[in-house]
């Protein structure tokens, strides 16, 4: 059996597994499908490329990780995209999740903090040929108000504070998935829904461990500090 064979049945067993927590057997089979083209060993640094198809995170140099592949997978799932939709990921990372998110919609914007993980995945997406895909350096707890409002916004770093301005990017009706919760301590994978009346209405799904979102102090000149 082939490694990617082995990684897309261990994401159905632990689905499977876990099936009273995320109220479904199985994902969207167009969620499957984008898991099977993206190869996930080109994600990985060389030397760690044969964990590629682990069902388990990895490291990817400056202390981020690669998601674990169940993880994306259910996150994907979660989202609820169409073909014509324009997504927005916080946490580019390694670009795995972001290259998934491009066989399923139009145009996936992606913010990474970190400039050389940025680079690296801006590079990648241009060599194979992901053209769907713009990665920006910046922090994500702004999101990304030029391209907005969002069909959905994923977050693959944990935080204890929802980001209002990621509210204010979806558009109505639009999920925000997000780990809530401490860096390294108990975070809750959180399913955001906009209301036409512009509230929002939260689902827990299960805990997850993320690595943590960073920055999030407003600069002076908006005239706003959160500390
Ligand atoms: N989605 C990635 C995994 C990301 S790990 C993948 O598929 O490989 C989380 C990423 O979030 C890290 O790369 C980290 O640098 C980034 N990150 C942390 N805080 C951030 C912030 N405020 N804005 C944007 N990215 C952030």
């Amino acid at each position: 059996m082939s490694g990617l064979q082995r990684m897309l049945d261990d994401i159905e067993m632990e689905v499977n597994l876990t099936r009273h927590l995320i109220g479904k057997d199985a994902l969207d089979d167009r969620v499957m499908a984008a898991i099977k083209q993206v190869p996930r060993h080109k994600f990985l640094p060389a030397n760690l490329r044969f964990l590629a198809y682990d069902n388990s995170p990895a490291p990817i140099g400056s202390g981020q990780t690669i998601s674990q592949p169940y993880i994306v997978a259910l996150m994907t799932d979660l989202l609820n995209t169409q073909p014509t939709d324009t997504v927005l990921e916080i946490g580019t990372g390694s670009g795995y999740q972001a290259a998934i998110l491009s066989k399923l919609v139009k145009q996936v914007y992606s913010l990474e903090v970190i400039e050389e993980l940025a680079d690296k995945a801006s590079l990648r997406f241009k060599k194979m040929g992901y053209n769907n895909v713009t990665v920006k350096t910046g922090d994500g707890h702004f999101g990304w108000p030029e391209h907005a409002p969002f069909d959905g916004i994923m977050v693959t770093a944990a935080t204890p504070d929802i980001p209002q301005p990621l509210i204010d990017q979806l558009r109505t009706g639009a999920r925000l998935i997000i780990p809530v919760g401490s860096p390294y301590n108990h975070q809750e994978l959180t399913v955001i829904e906009k209301q036409a009346n512009g509230k929002t209405k939260n689902r827990s799904i299960l805990s997850v461990g993320f690595v943590p979102l960073t920055g999030g102090h407003y600069t002076e000149a908006t005239g706003k500090d959160t500390d």
